[in-house]
Order: C-alpha cells, then structure tokens, then sequence
C-alpha cells in the first residue's frame, strides 16, 4: 500500500465509500474493506459528433484478479479514429504504474509499470484459448466492444491482471505504449507466420505500424524493402535500416533486383494490388494490417491463383507473443519515433487531428505529466 501522501497528491482520482462518502483519502490508505469502496476517475470518450467528451467513471474497487493503473502514457492508434463517434471511452495502449491490486494478484506489485493493448480478457476454456490464440476467443473482451467507460484515454483503469504485461526494464514507458498495439500488430506477423532473416520482406506505409515493422524486421535480420508514395519518407526509412526504398506514386512496374517473399501493408489506403501482386514471389504471403475505412478490400484474383499467393489476416497479438515482442524491443531498441502530447481532453483531440491529417511523425502518445 502507498503512503497516504501519495494517495492525496493523485489527481483527478477519487475514491469515494458508497457507505461512508466523507471519507477521506488519508483515512483509506490503510487496510480498508474493498467491497465497501468504489472508485471513480476522469476519462475521454467519443461522442455522436466526433468530439473528444471528458467524463467520470465509477468502479468498484480492484478485487481478485483486478488490477488499479494510474495511466501515465497512451499510444494514439489509426483504430481510435474507429470509434470516436461512438459514445465509449478511447485508447488502448495503455501504459502506467500499479496503484492497487485484488487480493489474487500475485504477478503485480503496486509500483510497477504495465501496459495493456486491444485485449481485456479471454474465457480461457474455448478451442482458441487452448491453443493460446487469445485474440480469437469465442469469448474475449476488447477494446471496442467490451469495458467501454475505461481506456487508455484517461487518469485510470482497472483491468484483469491476466492481460497486463510488465514493462521491461530500460524500456520508456513513452516508448513503450505505442508497441502495446503497433507494435503487437507487426511483430505478430513475424512471430505467427514464420517469418525468417533469410527472408526478402515488403513493407507499404511508413507510419506508426510501418515504421515499427522496419525496425522489427531489420533487427531481427530479414533484408526489408519499403515502398512509400513519394521520394519524402526514403531518408528516414534508410536510416530505419531498410535495404531498398521504392517510390511507387505513378509507377507501373516495380523494377527491383528480386520479388518479396512478404509483404505488410501497413496503410489504411490499400495501395495499387496489381503493381505489388506482381513483386510477389510464387507462395509469397501479403498481409494487410490496418482496417480500410469504410471499405472491404478489392484483390485481382487471377494473379493469386495462378502464383499460389496467401492473403493472411492477423489481428494484434496473443499473450505469449505480445511478451516476445516487448523483450526483442526492450533487447534490440525498437524505438517509435513519437510526437507528445498532454494526457487531457485538448490533447486528445489535437494528436487525433494530427493523426487524421496524416501528419503524424510517426505515432502520437498522450503523456499524463506533460510539461
Ligand atoms: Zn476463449
Ligand atoms: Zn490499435
């Protein structure tokens, strides 16, 4: 337990007794009756019209598995823009410090810093939870449908303890947040489909997922080829470690040394099908990675069929892959290049402009303590 004075100077957290509301915070600081005390924090939805709206919500206090997070950073992901019409609270790459746990956690102490990403929690008894595919839960509560009046936008959270990850040593909380999504989404097509250093990999996008996947690729040892619309981005991705760097704005044929065993496409604009399916080895694989908006994606078949080409469909990470993403980043300083705003209502809305505006350079992170 913290000392009261830490307690105190938390804000704009409560804690409020249903039984007893004049308690005050110092009183609480000892041993108390959880099931008595509830617990209410500030948090930034979506709304109707877009706009970014500061509410409150109200738990009970973490009991059993839960865990109590002061939020101190929060990624800014493409998925947010999803939901901000939707009357839900917003943000899931979650980093922060332990503040109280339920009895049954024995993972956490209070003090640590943690992260969480698109998973809340997993029934742990279906054909997919078996497996360890914890994204594919017949059950599973994420970010979007489930727990909607808590995310990463805001003061706090409580979350079950089974899907926070520790935070590796040496690793920046800032730094961290953005892998609790980003970095999943990319590292997972590497872990789950087998990628290898011998590998010659495409990479479309640099952005928030693409600029991650470079950095993931080139250290784990595969030669990365990076396509973007335009000449502006090369110098950035050589400097990323890309081997090869192609501009593909009013291109018709890519002229390269060797087609692509892989490629991520990592925009929400899906790119000219035709003009990469043709860099494609035979039995290659193309992974589309982030949600177009409002649209299904539109393939030329033919191609497919006759070079035996994959389509593979991965949705962020399951437990055990997220936790190899974080050591290999923390191991191999996979940084997200990040722009910082406040933790706080105009923050929110001032980094999703960016983000929407396309401006992002590369993925934005709300910041509690921001000076
Ligand atoms: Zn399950
Ligand atoms: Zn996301």
């Amino acid at each position: 337990m913290r000392p009261p004075e830490k307690i105190a100077s938390v804000h704009p957290f409560q804690f409020k007794s249903r039984l007893q509301t004049s308690m005050l915070v110092t009183q609480i600081s000892s041993h108390i009756s959880q099931s008595h005390m509830s617990i209410e924090f500030t948090v930034f939805k979506g709304s109707a019209n877009g706009g970014i709206v500061q509410s409150r919500t109200q738990r009970a206090a973490p009991t059993g598995n839960q865990v109590l997070v002061k939020i101190t950073h929060s990624g800014i992901c493409g998925s947010d823009e999803h939901f901000k019409h939707a009357d839900m609270v917003l943000g899931h790459e979650g980093v922060g410090t332990v503040l109280q746990i339920g009895e049954s956690v024995s993972q956490f102490k209070v003090g640590d810093i943690v992260g969480w990403g698109l998973l809340h929690k997993t029934c742990g008894r279906c054909e997919q939870c078996e497996i360890g595919d914890d994204q594919y839960c017949a059950n599973v509560e994420h970010y979007g449908a489930h727990n909607l009046d808590q995310g990463s936008f805001g003061s706090h959270a409580i979350w079950d303890a089974s899907f926070l990850f520790k935070i590796p040593v040496g690793m920046a909380p800032e730094d961290a947040a953005p892998l609790m999504c980003g970095g999943a989404t990319v590292y997972n097509v590497i872990e789950s489909y087998n990628i290898r250093p011998t590998d010659r990999v495409g990479v479309v996008g640099i952005g928030g997922l693409g600029h991650l996947a470079i950095q993931f690729l080139v250290k784990m040892g595969a030669s990365v080829v990076v396509f973007s619309s335009t000449e502006s981005k090369r110098e950035e991705a050589v400097r990323l470690g890309a081997t090869e760097f192609y501009a593909t704005k009013d291109v018709e044929r890519l002229e390269m040394p060797a087609k692509l065993d892989h490629l991520l496409v990592t925009t929400s604009v899906m790119p000219d099908w035709n003009l990469f399916i043709a860099a494609i080895k035979p039995r290659g694989t193309i992974y589309p990675l982030s949600m177009p908006t409002g649209s299904d994606i539109s393939l030329p078949f033919a191609p497919i069929f006759m070079s035996g080409l994959t389509v593979q469909g991965s949705l962020v990470a399951a437990r055990s892959v997220q936790r190899k993403m974080l050591n290999f980043a923390a191991r191999h300083e996979v940084k997200p290049i990040i722009e910082r705003f406040p933790l706080t209502k105009d923050g929110v809305e001032e980094g999703m402009e960016r983000l929407r505006a396309g401006k992002m350079r590369y993925r934005g992170v709300l910041v509690a303590d921001l000076q």
